[in-house]
């Protein structure tokens, strides 16, 4: 299904308008509906209804000794007739005689046909008959204003039914009602309604737009701060919504754009140190190069290990970048199994310990115990390999770095513990960081990108595994990471 493009999409601010007014409009029509087209209908079917139920009422009280009270209430209070009749035609009893009363005003021999008329099997005939009525008022005779006099056919609901004396014999119920014409009324509510709905539209476009207003200029103001965001503009203006889901947008907007604020500078700092770090072997390869061309007696074997050791330094920083880009984009599938951790990181120790000892470093690892774990242990390889570098570069005068091994609660911790300067506490959140260094000059000419914690913390987050730093400034750091211990393994 093709979506419409987003600057032909109607927006908030309309929808909403459209939304109220539409409301309004289906309100007004309903009343319209009702007040109106359908009012006669339900009038008709409400006096029907209160007859019917008239009746009902009183044939349940034929042996009340205050039937006639109870008639009289139902005449006055739904503007009825009502006469009970025994079966040779005479009243028994009758409620008192309105002007418009059809069955006060019939002969006898009337009123017996409608009884014949009712029904037998308890039911009450309704009949529905147009009558005259016309008032012999000369109007004009009069001073002043006078209302019109209401003639013309009015309709004249007659309801029969057959009930039962409590003597045992039968009789008839007959009961009456004017519906009296409501068209004087439907004007009347016409014109209201008409007022009505120009009055109520007119302030429901009003309302709609004040309302749209308001809620749309937060998410305006928030799109173009968003919009601004996309194009590098870091610092959006600090808005304060009176709404709390666009204050917490606005305060997600803010902490993105702080976020992103802190990576592209980091990016700038890692591609500054990275054509720092690669210009300095690079000089030094060629420098070596042409030396050794130049001057037929410095082609000697330490001048070719200086190249040697340049080159070695630019791979391994090329494969820390590769190595990285590759967690973040989670290219490399982990390959979990259980492993030796203990006998993993003494191997580690004893290599790198081989490496350094010729420059007077010392790495300590003295395990009580083998520990096996489930992981990756290529990756938790590296991790060792990582922390131990680091300590290696910022360890103090001693040259040590020792690592411990503790198991507590099923789960093992390594350390790896330096004596160097340490790393104040403002520093300590943000060494995680991806391309952060701190400004303090390395110990030893060993390149750091800045991502070698950065490496450690996808890996082992990777690995659900916990994970920190301890360190004191002026006393030395301790790196630990805690990985579950897998019970049983072989
Ligand atoms: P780098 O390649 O620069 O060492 P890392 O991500 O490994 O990058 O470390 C980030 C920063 O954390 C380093 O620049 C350093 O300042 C600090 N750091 C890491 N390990 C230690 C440590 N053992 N002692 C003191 N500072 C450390």
């Amino acid at each position: 299904m093709k979506s419409r493009p987003v600057n032909k999409r109607p927006g908030i601010r309309r929808r909403v308008q459209l939304y109220l007014v539409a409301f309004v409009a289906f309100v007004i029509l309903l009343l319209w509906l009702c007040q109106i087209v359908w009012l006669d209908d339900i009038y008709r079917w409400d006096k029907t209804r209160h007859i019917q139920s008239a009746s009902h009422s009183v044939a349940q009280n034929l042996a009340s000794p205050r039937l006639d009270r109870l008639m009289e209430h139902y005449a006055s209070r739904n503007d009825m007739c009502i006469i009970l009749l025994d079966d040779q035609g005479e009243t028994i009893c009758s409620s008192s005689d309105s002007r418009s009363c059809l069955i006060h005003r019939m002969s006898t021999q009337n009123l017996n046909d409608w009884c014949e008329l009712a029904p037998e099997d308890g039911s009450v005939l309704l009949e529905l008959f147009n009558v005259q009525i016309s008032e012999n008022i000369n109007l004009h005779s009069y001073n002043g204003y006078v209302p019109p006099i209401e003639s013309g056919e009015h309709q004249s609901l007659l309801c029969a039914s057959r009930v039962t004396l409590p003597s045992g014999e039968p009789a008839f119920l007959l009961l009456n009602t004017i519906i009296t014409p409501l068209d004087t009324t439907v004007s009347t509510l016409r014109l209201q309604l008409m007022v009505i709905s120009v009055v109520v539209l007119t302030g429901a476009a009003l309302m709609a737009r004040f309302i749209a207003h308001r809620v749309t200029l937060p998410i305006i103001e928030t799109n173009e701060a968003a919009r601004a965001l996309a194009h590098g503009q870091y610092d959006p203006p600090e808005r304060g919504s009176s709404y709390r889901e666009m204050a917490e947008l606005n305060a997600t907007l803010s902490h993105a754009a702080h976020e992103l604020a802190k990576v592209d500078h980091l990016q700038h700092e890692l591609i500054a140190n990275i054509s720092h770090d690669l210009r300095t072997p690079l000089t030094m390869i060629g420098g070596y190069a042409e030396v050794m061309r130049d001057i037929p007696g410095e082609a000697n074997p330490e001048n070719m290990q200086i190249i040697i050791d340049e080159t070695n330094r630019l791979t391994s920083l090329v494969s820390e970048l590769l190595d990285f880009s590759r967690l973040q984009t989670g290219h490399t599938a982990m390959e979990i199994a259980p492993f030796c951790l203990t006998d993993s990181v003494r191997s580690i120790v004893q290599r790198v310990a081989k490496l350094t000892e010729n420059d007077g470093y010392v790495v300590r690892f003295d395990p009580t115990e083998a520990v096996h774990v489930t992981a990756d242990e290529k990756r938790i390889s590296q991790v060792v390999y990582n922390l131990i570098g680091n300590a290696l570069t910022y360890t103090g005068k001693d040259r040590t770095v020792t690592l411990t091994q503790e198991r507590k609660n099923g789960s093992v911790r390594i350390s790896v513990i330096d004596s160097g300067k340490g790393i104040a506490p403002d520093e300590l959140p943000l060494i995680w960081n991806r391309y952060y260094r701190t400004h303090e000059s390395h110990k030893r000419a060993v390149i750091g990108s800045g991502l070698g914690l950065s490496i450690v913390q996808s890996i082992l987050e990777k690995h659900g595994a916990k994970y920190g730093v301890d360190s004191t400034v002026g006393q030395g750091s301790t790196f630990w990471f805690e990985l579950a211990v897998t019970d049983g393994a072989p």
